[in-house]
């Protein structure tokens, strides 16, 4: 879905009489509706020495579900779900739902609910559950609740490269387990399903949208320290199960709260929670509206605000890159005035002005994982990640558009936000493949761990994607094929 994978040559913003190319798409698809089906593709890769290619939703920001030259194996149509109100393992009693690959997350959400429940997911209703969202790590507004995506996962079933399907649990095959759980997808084996504890969805839950229409009437200096004053309470928001979904800075002080969702809060305890900022905006008589609902279900609550179901609000046509921000810099004064400086700075500065920072608020190490698993460890430690992002060029006829965003993006703007949030890392899932720190800052300490199994489970290297463990191995060539370095 990423344009930057495509060749823009196809989309409608290019000439209709030039040719619409292939570009990084592979060459053929098994449309998998069996283990089978995919252990025949991966033998067949292994045997023809084809680059493979597996892919769910398409989501992926660095490309790493498309790959010219490639046989792509497509999960979505492996869907079945399940469901046990009694499952028990010496991790974890209780509720869990069983999930397919293919399935995207309001689906998922959709079936917890039709049983009363609700599980862990990710905001975009079309990103899937089962595939690089939850192998990446996941995260979504429940996490303050219940932990990470990864966190939730009692067995994975999966196809290793060698074509062994076996189920790995905090018990057997305990590494492939931990590595699955966070350690980035199509690196260690194709995923058919994964088994997530499931919550009871009762009582209220209440939410809150703002939308700042034009805050030209306060202060630069009010406006700064409103942000900083709102990501040092974050903290607060985070105690009591809830999350912000987004909120974004941006040129000209542009600020917003796509989603802020409160599971213990009332609408009241909401209402007071934001009033340092209402208060600023009132006593400026900025133009703005603050939209705070109460929800007898976290899936309606989430339709509300992430719909229309299924297609959601979130576009794919940006150039991204993105920063988990720890909690010491939104709590200590010194730290937090240093990061709300880098914000303003950015997006006053003319030539940095076009990137927009969209951050998503929790607190990862709320409630702890059904086992030890591989999900970045900066993320236990973060207040928010935040994506920098320059929307898609697409009407730029030049590749030079391009390449002149994404060194704003990966040369400018993310060093200085890596400077000031030093020891912490990226969410690889909403990373950009042109970061040079990428072991460290993807996989921080579980590198090391994370090869091993890697070697363990795929010697040959079949499966490969960009930035993934085991991608250090290979050269990417322009037509998409790799080559082992020696
Ligand atoms: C609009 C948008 C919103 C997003 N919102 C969130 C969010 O709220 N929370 C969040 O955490 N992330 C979010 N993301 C990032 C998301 O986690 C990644 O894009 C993720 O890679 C998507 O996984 P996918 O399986 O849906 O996509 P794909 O692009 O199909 O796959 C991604 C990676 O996983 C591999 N893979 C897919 N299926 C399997 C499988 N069954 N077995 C093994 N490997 C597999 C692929 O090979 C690829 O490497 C968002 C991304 C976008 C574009």
């Amino acid at each position: 879905m990423n344009p930057w994978w495509q060749n823009g040559s196809c989309d409608p913003f290019h000439d209709k009489d030039s040719p619409c190319l292939k570009g990084n798409e592979p060459i053929f698809t098994i449309e998998a509706t069996s283990a089978q089906d995919i252990q025949a593709g991966l033998k067949f890769a292994n045997e023809k020495n084809i680059r493979i290619t597996v892919h769910n939703t398409g989501h992926d920001f660095l490309g790493r579900s498309s790959g010219a030259s490639s046989l792509s194996i497509s999960m979505s149509k492996i869907n079945g779900t399940g469901f046990n109100p009694s499952y028990s393992s010496s991790h974890y009693s209780g509720p869990v739902i069983k999930v397919g690959a293919g399935l995207r997350g309001y689906e998922v959400y959709g079936y917890a609910n039709s049983l009363g429940y609700r599980v862990v997911g990710g905001d975009c209703p079309t990103v899937g559950l089962a595939g690089g969202y939850i192998q990446g790590g996941g995260h979504g507004s429940l996490v303050s609740m219940y932990g990470m995506a990864a966190d939730q996962v009692l067995e994975w079933e999966v196809v290793l490269p060698d074509g062994t399907m076996l189920t790995a649990t905090p018990d057997q095959h305990s590494d492939l387990y931990w590595a699955l759980a966070g350690g980035g997808g199509g690196t260690f084996g194709v995923v058919l399903s994964v088994t997530i504890r499931a919550y009871q969805d009762v009582g209220l839950i209440s939410g809150a949208r703002l939308t700042i229409n034009n805050s030209s009437s306060i202060p630069s200096s009010v406006f700064w320290s409103m942000i900083g004053n709102y990501h040092a309470a974050l903290p607060t928001l985070y105690s009591s199960g809830g999350g912000s979904v987004e909120h974004d800075i941006g040129a000209n002080q542009l600020f917003g709260i796509s989603r802020i969702t409160a599971p213990k809060w009332t609408t009241q305890q909401l209402r007071q929670w934001l009033s340092p900022i209402t208060r600023q905006l009132d006593s400026y008589n900025a133009s703005y509206s603050l939209n705070v609902t109460s929800h007898s279900s976290f899936h309606d609550h989430y339709v509300y605000y992430q719909g229309p179901i299924p297609a959601g609000r979130y576009g794919v046509a940006i150039l991204a890159h993105s920063r988990l921000v720890p909690l010491d810099v939104v709590t200590s004064a010194t730290k937090n005035s240093a990061l709300t400086q880098f914000f303003r700075n950015s997006t006053e500065d003319s030539s940095t002005s076009n990137v927009i920072y969209g951050c998503v608020g929790m607190d990862a190490s709320a409630k702890g994982p059904v086992a030890a698993n591989a999900i970045l460890p900066a993320w236990r430690t973060s207040a928010m990640s935040c994506i920098m992002f320059i929307p898609f060029p697409y009407t730029a006829s030049n590749n030079s558009v391009k390449q002149s965003d994404l060194h704003t993006l990966m040369d400018v703007v993310a060093p200085k936000l890596r400077a000031i949030t030093p020891n912490s890392g990226t969410y690889a899932n909403e990373g950009n493949f042109a970061l040079n720190t990428w072991k460290e800052d993807y996989y921080g300490k579980n590198w090391d761990r994370l090869s091993l199994v890697k070697k363990q489970v795929d010697p040959n290297g079949l499966l490969y994607g960009i930035r993934n463990v085991g991608s250090e191995k290979w050269t990417l060539h322009d037509d998409g094929r790799l080559c082992k370095k020696r």
